[in-house]
């Protein structure tokens, strides 16, 4: 039967992280050693008194629709969080619960974005990002970040892409892939231009943010400047913070009538997100939270093993990314090797017993990202594979 794809599907494609994690696992299901550093998951269990909550939802018969943009609990556990961890003051009337960050992300471009707008997105980005914005019409308009300023661009660069077309700014801290964290004096200029610009939105991914090693608490723009929140939106959610990708909960905030417009386009088409979830996720953000500052010590640990390891191979070189769990690897000094083809680099790698996601995939060039999300003995055999892969 002839294919019908919409005009709409066909701009475009799977995700390319899903791609390498799917083809580490086929690999490894053929009996190959592949060690996976592609996924971005964190490793640790999801907590306790999160599992408990959703068996206790299951037994208290909490298996109905619930209203479609989330129960009024967990609304209220989500402006807290909102409050307690990112600065943001708000109430339940406006936030909004989807199914995964990634579904807030896609409701606020799709309720937004029409044909020939335009979408400023610093690369390199969150793969998904891109395809969104294609998806909805948009157009997208790359601000390229390097390692020279650690993956950050600065106010005037963004200044330089802005014209009456641009609709968004799509601004992630901690940044996935680049682990770039935007401390608040940035993020105060970035607000100086935005002023000169009234016809921006700003979506703000926050979902990395307790995940931070800087020392610093985390910043957000909504804070910042608090004269521009109302064309700010804000997401975060539980799937990074407290280990729980797979309860598919995301929550953000932002001004009344974007919230409204997401929740228009929720109710005709998932709907609730899923109920057992919901309550998992009002423990998540109600519970314990000291759990946090263990797994951040982990991952500093790891991260500063990855960073140490891989600047030391020659032809590879790394800034110390400051938040997430993902080290984005330059790998400039050898692309003759392969090309000039980052991607050819990745499955040497895969072919090497590493699954790593190359930075083409992410709008950037000449590398590949590796997810420190893995314990310290498994990065460093998956490090010596790499420096012998490569030597
Ligand atoms: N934003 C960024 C930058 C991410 O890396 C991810 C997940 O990889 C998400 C959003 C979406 O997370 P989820 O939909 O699992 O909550």
């Amino acid at each position: 039967m002839t294919q019908h794809l919409s005009e709409a599907l066909q701009r475009i494609e799977a995700s390319p992280t899903t791609a390498m994690t799917d083809r580490a696992s086929e690999l490894r299901e053929q009996g190959r050693d592949i060690i996976s550093l592609s996924v971005g998951e964190p490793d640790f269990p999801t907590p306790p008194h999160v599992i408990a909550a959703a068996k206790a939802a299951l037994d208290a018969g909490d298996t109905r629709y619930t209203p479609v943009t989330g129960t009024a609990r967990l609304k209220e556990a989500a402006a807290l969080h909102f409050r307690r961890d990112l600065g943001i003051e708000t109430d339940p009337a406006r936030v909004i619960v989807s199914a995964g960050g990634k579904q807030a992300i896609f409701e606020a471009l799709a309720a937004t974005v029409s044909a020939g707008d335009e979408v400023i997105v610093p690369s390199p980005w969150w793969v998904s990002y891109p395809q969104m914005v294609r998806f909805c019409g948009g157009r997208v308009v790359p601000l390229r970040t390097g390692p020279a300023h650690g993956y950050r661009f600065r106010p005037g660069e963004l200044e330089s892409l802005i014209t009456p077309q641009t609709n968004w700014l799509l601004l992630n801290s901690p940044g996935n892939p680049t682990g770039a964290v935007y401390p608040a004096e940035m993020l105060r200029g970035i607000g100086e231009v935005l002023r000169r610009h009234p016809q921006v939105l700003v979506l703000s991914d926050d979902i990395y943010a307790p995940l931070s090693y800087t020392g610093e608490p985390h910043a957000t723009l909504a804070v910042e400047c608090p004269d521009l929140a109302d064309r700010i939106i804000t997401v975060s959610g539980v799937s990074k913070s407290h280990a729980m990708t797979g309860f598919r909960i995301g929550v953000a905030t932002g001004p009344d009538w974007l919230i409204a417009a997401m929740g228009r386009l929720q109710s005709n088409s998932s709907g609730n997100p899923a109920s057992i979830s919901q309550a998992a996720a009002v423990a998540a953000f109600e519970g314990p939270q000291d759990f946090l500052s263990d797994w951040r010590e982990a991952f500093r640990r790891r991260r500063d093993l990855v960073v140490e390891r891989v600047n030391a191979i020659p032809g590879l070189s790394t800034p110390a990314p400051d938040g997430a769990f993902y080290c984005l690897v330059d790998a400039a000094p050898l692309m003759q090797r392969f090309g000039g083809d980052d991607s050819k680099l990745a499955l040497h790698l895969l072919d090497n017993g590493v699954a790593t996601v190359a930075a083409s995939a992410f709008g950037g060039r000449d590398g590949f990202r590796i997810s420190f999300a893995a314990d310290e003995a498994v990065l460093d055999e998956a490090l010596t594979r790499i420096e012998e892969a490569l030597s």
